[in-house]
């Protein structure tokens, strides 16, 4: 076998929220013993781990990780990022998808790295907003660039499932720092390179 992915997970972790989902079934009226739902309180234990794993990760150390000095100088644009993440107001999902850019300053980072960070900041309980910020601040001081990007857009189950009348909504947040906040024509260009995907 070439490659293979092994899920870890915290044994005493799963073994104590299991034990709390299993009592949410109940209080929701579940029967706990039912086939179906034998093994769901473990199922979502693992779940919510691997849906806040980003609490045990270090972006900035992620994106150290690979940054490299480059003479290139214009604007890097990552789009089309898929992002899922959890509302922390109601652990609902909200998903989308999120476009980072910046503008080197001297060094550059290898590309992979931005979806990786982005991923890091998701997997935790957000809002949007500061998920959107959080990334942008992540670049900006660590890779210290010109200036940095990033425009999320994404739906909320919370808003969706929930009845209220915007059901197909999407949220647009948007967070801009050195050159992208100085230049309207730099926000432009970058609003621009995006802009046959936003909706
Ligand atoms: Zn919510």
């Amino acid at each position: 076998m070439a490659y293979e992915r092994i899920d870890k997970y915290n044994e005493s972790t799963t073994k104590s929220l299991s034990d709390l989902y299993k009592n949410v079934l109940e209080e929701v009226g579940e029967d706990t013993k039912r086939e179906g739902l034998l093994k769901t309180p473990e199922r979502v234990a693992k779940a919510m781990q691997f849906l806040t794993q980003g609490y045990h990760q270090d972006p900035s150390e992620i994106l150290k990780s690979a940054m490299f000095a480059e003479d290139y100088s214009q604007m890097v644009i990552v789009k089309d990022i898929e992002v899922y993440s959890m509302c922390e107001h109601h652990m609902l999902p909200f998903f989308g998808k999120a476009h980072v850019a910046y503008i080197p300053n001297g060094h550059i980072v290898g590309l992979s790295k931005i979806p990786r960070i982005v991923d890091a900041f998701a997997r935790r309980l957000q809002v949007q907003e500061r998920l959107t910020n959080q990334i942008r601040d992540c670049i900006h001081e660590n890779l210290k660039p010109v200036g940095v990007a990033v425009v999320m857009e994404a739906s909320h189950l919370c808003m969706q499932m929930r009845g209220i009348e915007k059901q197909n909504s999407v949220t647009t947040t948007s967070a801009f720092s050195g050159e992208f906040l100085d230049s309207d024509k730099t926000r432009k260009e970058f609003l621009d390179l995006i802009s046959t995907k936003l909706s």
